[in-house]
């Protein structure tokens, strides 16, 4: 931590130390797997910086818990996405997984991601879809 927190930090700080420490065990894991789980690691890093910035976003937004001050200095450290919570207070995008899910150019069909797709429209095109490749979710359309 560069700068001092502002106060109400202490109250966040356990469950901080508890995403830092999951962090911690998916890249002590990283070295003793094969290469073909590097898809699924990174994953799990994604994931966890997804429900941190979520934690975050919660605190802040739906349960108020936290003053303008602690939610600015968490952004600034990188403790919760800036860009991502952006998103999340747009229609349609409240449970985006990852930025890389809705950048267009930079996907395989020069489309959004399928994870972006309801689940209604998938089962009336007959699609299989588990996971995306982007960051493993499961699907995010704020329908679903
Ligand atoms: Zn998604
Ligand atoms: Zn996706």
């Amino acid at each position: 931590m560069v700068s001092k927190a502002p106060s109400g930090f202490e109250k966040v700080k356990p469950t901080l130390d508890e995403f830092e420490s999951q962090l911690r065990e998916v890249h002590g894991a990283k070295t003793s797997k094969v290469s073909a789980k590097k898809n699924e690691h990174l994953w799990q890093v994604l994931r966890i910086h997804h429900e941190r910035s979520r934690y975050i976003y919660h605190l802040f937004y739906k349960r108020r818990a936290i003053s303008k001050d602690l939610y600015e200095w968490l952004l600034r450290q990188g403790i919760a996405d800036r860009q991502l919570i952006a998103k999340w207070k747009k229609r349609g995008y409240e449970k985006l997984c990852c930025l890389q899910c809705i950048q267009r150019s930079e996907s395989t069909h020069g489309s959004t991601c399928i994870c972006r797709v309801p689940r209604a429209q998938l089962e009336r095109d007959d699609t299989a879809f588990h996971q995306c490749v982007h960051c493993g979710c499961h699907g995010c359309a704020s329908t679903d």
